[in-house]
C-alpha cells in the first residue's frame, strides 16, 4: 500500500485530521490506500489561498489557461489506464466503463482548453449617441466543486476544466467513497505546472469539509452533484449568503417503448440504460414504459438478455456489471426489491450474489407490472433496479413518463417520426433520447434537469459559462 495521500492547499501536500480508508467495493480485503480527511481549518487555508492566487491566475489571459488545460488533457490521456484501474477498483465500475470515463475527463479538459480562448462578449450602441456598451465575462472568482462517487474522472473534470478556464479558482471536495481518482487528478493538475492555490483539493467527509464549503465566505459559487436531501440542504445555505449555486441531483428517469419500436434496439437501449454501472448513474432508464402490444415481448428479451448479464468483479475481464459501491448502497437496492414486492411488482433477478471475493454484488432487476404511483416507481433507487409499467398508448406513454418529481433525461424508442416529435417536443426533461439510452454522454453539449432535477445553470458545453463566469456590462463616453 502507497503512503498516505494528502490533500493540495496552497500547491502543498497537507495532511487533515485523520486518515481515511479507501477499500474496494469488488473486494473488501483489498485496502486501496490511506486518504486524508480534512477540517473546516483546511477549507479556510484552502479557499483563502484560492482568492490570493485568483486575480493572477485570470490576469495570466486565455492562453496560459488553455496550455495548461492542454498540458492537463495529455497527461490525464497518457495515465488513462491507471486511472480507470483506481476508478474501478474504488467505484466498482466495470474496467472498459472506467476507461470510457477517464478518456472522456481528458476530452472535457481539452474542450475548455479551447473555450478558454473563445471567452466572448457583445459591444452594442447605446440608446444615447456617443455612448458605447460593452457586455463581458469575468470569473466568478474562487469556485467550491462538491462531487460524488458515480463519475470520479468525470464529474469532477466537467466542473474543475470550465472553472479553470474561465478564470476562476478552485476548491474541490470529491466523495468520501472515491478520493483515489480525485487525488490523481489533482497530482496531475499540479503536475502539469497549476500555479500554487489555483486548484485545491480538500478530500473528507460532507459534513465537515463539504458544509465549510458552502460557508467560506472567499468561496462564491458552489457546483454540486449528489444527493436531493444534500442538494436542498446545500441551496438553503448558499441563499443565506448569497452564493451562487448549481445543483445537479437525481433522476427517475423513463423510458418509453411503443408497438412500433425496433425490438432489438429497444431491449439494448433499456439494456444499457437500467443496468450498465451497475445502474448508479443519475440518468439510468429506471421507468421503462412500455406500450401493450410490444411488452410481452420486449419484456421477455430484456429478462433474457438481463439474467445473461455477467456481475462480477470490476477489474475481472468477463464482467459486465460491478458491484453497487458500498453495503450501504446495497443494502438500499436490496430493500427496494423487498419493497417491489410488497407493492405487489413481480421481481424477476435482485438477488445478492455471493462470489469468490466479498462485495456488494446484486444480480440486475426488473419489477414487472409496476404502476407509476408505487414508491419503486417515484423514488431513485440509484442500483440495478428497472420497474415496467404496461400502459395503453402513445398519450398514457407520455403522461407517465412526465409524472415524476425529476426532469433528468426521458427517452423514447419508436420507429414514428411523429411520436419520436412529439416526446421531443413534450417530455418535461432537460435531456430527450430518440432510441438511445438515457445517458447523457457528449461532453461538448448541455448537461441537466428540470423539476427536482437541477437548479441553476446547465453543466458542460459552452453553457458552462452561464455559473462560471459572470456578466458585466460597461457604458463609456468619449466626450
Ligand atoms: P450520494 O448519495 O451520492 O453520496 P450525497 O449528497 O450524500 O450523495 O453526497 C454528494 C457529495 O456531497 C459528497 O461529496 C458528499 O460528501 C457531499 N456532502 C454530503 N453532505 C454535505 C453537506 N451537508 N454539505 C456539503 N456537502 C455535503
Amino acid at each position: 500500500m502507497s503512503d498516505p495521500h494528502l490533500n493540495l492547499i496552497n500547491g502543498a501536500w497537507v495532511p487533515g485530521d485523520h486518515l481515511s480508508e479507501n477499500r474496494n467495493p469488488s473486494d473488501l480485503a483489498d485496502l486501496i490506500g490511506l486518504y486524508a480527511a480534512g477540517t473546516a481549518g483546511d477549507v479556510t487555508a484552502a479557499a483563502g489561498a484560492a482568492a490570493a492566487a485568483q486575480p493572477g491566475w485570470f490576469a495570466a489571459g486565455p492562453q496560459a489557461r488553455a496550455d495548461l488545460l492542454d498540458r492537463i488533457a495529455t497527461r490525464i490521456e497518457a495515465e488513462a489506464t491507471d486511472i480507470a484501474t483506481m476508478l474501478a477498483r474504488e467505484e466498482g465500475k466495470i474496467l472498459p466503463e472506467a476507461l470510457a470515463e477517464a478518456r472522456r475527463a481528458a476530452q472535457i479538459f481539452r474542450f475548455f482548453a479551447g473555450e478558454a480562448l473563445r471567452m466572448s462578449g457583445e459591444a452594442l450602441a447605446s440608446v444615447r449617441p456617443g455612448v458605447d456598451i460593452e457586455v463581458t465575462r469575468e470569473p466568478v472568482g474562487v469556485v467550491g466543486l462538491i462531487t460524488p462517487w458515480n463519475f470520479p474522472a468525470a464529474i469532477p473534470a466537467w466542473k474543475i476544466a470550465p472553472a479553470l478556464a474561465y478564470g476562476n479558482a478552485v476548491v474541490l471536495k470529491p466523495a468520501e467513497l472515491v478520493p483515489g481518482t480525485a487525488h490523481m487528478l489533482a497530482r496531475i493538475i499540479h503536475e502539469a505546472g497549476c500555479p500554487a492555490g489555483v486548484f485545491n483539493l480538500v478530500m473528507g467527509p460532507g459534513s465537515v469539509v463539504g458544509r465549510a464549503m458552502v460557508e467560506a465566505p472567499q468561496i462564491g459559487a458552489i457546483s454540486f452533484t449528489g444527493s436531493v436531501p444534500t442538494g436542498r440542504a446545500i441551496a438553503r445555505a448558499a441563499a443565506e449568503r448569497m452564493k451562487k449555486v448549481q445543483l445537479e441531483m437525481g433522476g427517475k428517469n423513463p423510458m418509453v417503448v411503443l408497438d412500433d419500436a425496433d425490438l432489438p434496439t429497444a431491449v439494448a437501449a433499456c439494456l444499457n440504460g437500467a443496468f450498465f454501472s451497475t445502474g448508479q448513474r443519475c440518468t439510468a432508464s429506471s421507468r421503462l414504459i412500455v406500450q401493450a402490444g410490444i411488452h410481452d415481448a420486449f419484456v421477455a428479451e430484456l429478462t433474457r438478455q438481463m439474467i445473461a448479464l455477467r456481475v462480477g468483479p470490476a477489474l475481472a475481464p468477463d464482467s459486465q456489471i460491478g458491484p453497487a459501491v458500498s453495503a450501504q448502497q446495497l443494502a438500499g437496492n436490496l430493500s427496494y426489491v423487498d419493497l417491489a414486492r410488497a407493492e405487489g411488482c413481480e421481481v424477476v433477478g435482485g438477488e445478492r450474489l455471493d462470489l469468490p471475493t466479498e462485495g456488494h454484488f446484486q444480480r440486475p432487476a426488473l419489477f414487472l407490472n409496476a404502476r407509476n404511483d408505487m414508491r419503486v416507481a417515484r423514488e431513485e433507487i440509484f442500483g440495478p433496479c428497472a420497474a415496467v409499467i404496461r400502459v395503453a398508448d402513445f398519450d398514457e406513454a407520455l403522461a407517465v413518463a412526465n409524472d415524476s418529481d425529476f426532469g433528468l433525461s426521458a427517452g423514447i424508442c419508436t420507429t414514428s417520426l411523429r411520436h419520436a416529435r412529439e416526446f421531443r417536443r413534450q417530455a418535461r426533461a432537460g435531456m430527450v433520447m430518440v432510441n438511445l439510452p438515457t445517458a447523457g454522454v457528449d461532453y461538448h453539449v448541455p448537461f441537466g434537469g428540470t423539476k427536482g432535477s437541477s437548479l441553476g445553470p446547465r453543466e458542460q458545453g459552452r453553457h458552462a459559462a452561464e455559473f462560471y463566469t459572470t456578466v458585466k456590462t460597461s457604458y463609456s463616453f468619449a466626450g
